[in-house]
């Protein structure tokens, strides 16, 4: 386990809880809150503390997770990444953009070896290798009679977006990406995890 992963706040299992994962306190209703201010027009927020109450696995923080994308943090072990490192995105085969945020790639090494659902999918989860990417913003554009939100992608800091939706999640496309699937690239290019 790299060393900042293992500093984690933990689960009831054990298991170290990825910085962009949502917590949840007893009390938490579950409501959307929405804000808004100069810099994001109207957004999501969320009070939620690492550490504080039950991790809710799968799902992102929207603070935080638009805090690593933008400042180029590890989605996992939050610690920011070099600019001139290289970063790793995982996700579906040819995935043009990713909702989670780029990882260093030791703990991404880590992810495909330890997160039940990246292992059980095998071949079909794939790595993109990039130094950069550029973001976008995935935004709530109204609510459906069933409940689903319709949602739109918006250019990274558009102006009129700010008045027409509710910005949620950044989407970061990541610039002339190098792709393998998850097995091959931990077989063969992957960083070693020192015993
Ligand atoms: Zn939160
Ligand atoms: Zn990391």
């Amino acid at each position: 386990m790299p060393p900042p992963v293992a500093r984690l706040p933990r689960n009831s299992a054990g298991r170290p809880v990825p910085g962009n994962i949502t917590w949840y306190e007893p009390d938490d209703n579950g409501a959307t809150l929405v804000t808004r201010d100069s810099e994001k027009g109207a957004h999501i927020t969320c009070p939620c503390t690492p550490g504080s109450g039950t991790p809710r696995f799968g799902e992102q923080c929207p603070v935080r997770q638009r805090q690593f994308m933008t400042q180029r943090q590890c989605g996992l072990c939050t610690q920011g990444i070099r600019p001139t490192d290289q970063l790793v995105f995982i996700g579906e085969t040819n995935a043009q953009y990713y909702l989670e945020p780029p990882l260093h790639p030791l703990c991404a090494a880590y992810a495909l070896q330890v997160c039940p659902v990246l292992h059980a999918s095998g071949e079909r989860i794939e790595v993109a290798l990039t130094h950069s990417y550029t973001l976008a913003e995935d935004r709530i554009t109204g609510v459906s009679a069933d409940g689903t939100m319709r949602r739109s992608v918006f250019a990274f800091g558009d102006p009129v977006a700010h008045h027409l939706a509710v910005l949620e999640f950044y989407l970061a496309f990541p610039d002339t990406p190098e792709r393998r699937t998850g097995p091959k690239w931990l077989g063969q290019r992957a960083p070693r995890l020192l015993p």
